[in-house]
């Protein structure tokens, strides 16, 4: 693939009971061209999850031909599935100079990161540890263990907040929809981006 595809890469990260999902789908619909990746994942459908819309929900033996044909451009196991994105996809989108979000988690960012260094990453904090735990308790079905474990996995993903470009720390929706939104926009600004969309009339300016 190009050192420079057309397209920007957003990678938002979080912990789970951080938000993101909402955030992200909010800023989805707020930013026209901006695409979000549908990962493949080997864990089972949550209730109300649609394949192809949340994931594509595939086997082990489908991932890991998938992966073993280099059809993945980064792939980690979490919480003992297996979840990868899509190469063609993504470098499709890319070419036809459209941005994608990834919702991946850390070990995924970082490969990415090192595939494409101009990608830009996104880090979402919930907006305390107690509101975390809280968060994670839900509904109050979950045994102490069940719930010890999602915290203890939210902790560890958090350690690698300091690897990310922006943190987002999710307190009221709205102000945080803003924050992402701004990123997104701040990032289509950035020089060589308006190079490339606005060739001919740097070409203009830039002339002799
Ligand atoms: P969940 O099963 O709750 O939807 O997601 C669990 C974790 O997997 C989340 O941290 C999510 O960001 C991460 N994840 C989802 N899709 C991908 C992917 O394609 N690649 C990587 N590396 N992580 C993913």
């Amino acid at each position: 693939m190009n050192a420079q595809p057309l397209g920007t890469l957003y990678i938002v990260t979080a912990p789970s009971g951080a938000g993101k999902t909402t955030l992200v789908h909010a800023v989805l619909e707020r930013e026209p061209g901006l695409a979000l990746s549908i990962s493949y994942t080997t864990r089972a459908p949550r209730p109300g999850e649609v394949d192809g819309r949340d994931y594509r929900f595939v086997s082990r033996e489908e991932f890991l031909r998938l992966r073993d044909g280099g059809e993945l451009l980064e792939w980690a196991e979490v919480h003992g599935n297996y979840y990868g994105t899509s190469r063609t996809w993504i470098e499709t989108q890319l070419q036809q100079d459209r941005d994608v979000l990834l919702e991946i988690d850390w070990q995924g960012a970082r490969q990415v990161r090192r595939m494409f260094p101009h990608a830009v990453s996104i880090f979402i904090l919930p907006p305390s540890l107690e509101a975390l735990e809280a968060r994670l308790r839900g509904r109050g079905t979950d045994s102490e263990a069940t719930i010890a474990r999602r915290l203890a996995a939210a902790r560890e993903e958090m350690r690698h907040v300091e690897e990310f470009d922006y943190v987002i720390i999710n307190d009221r929706l709205e102000r945080a929809i803003d924050e992402l939104t701004a990123v997104v926009r701040a990032a289509r600004l950035r020089l060589p981006v308006q190079k490339r969309r606005h060739a001919a009339y740097f070409a203009q300016l830039l002339q002799e």
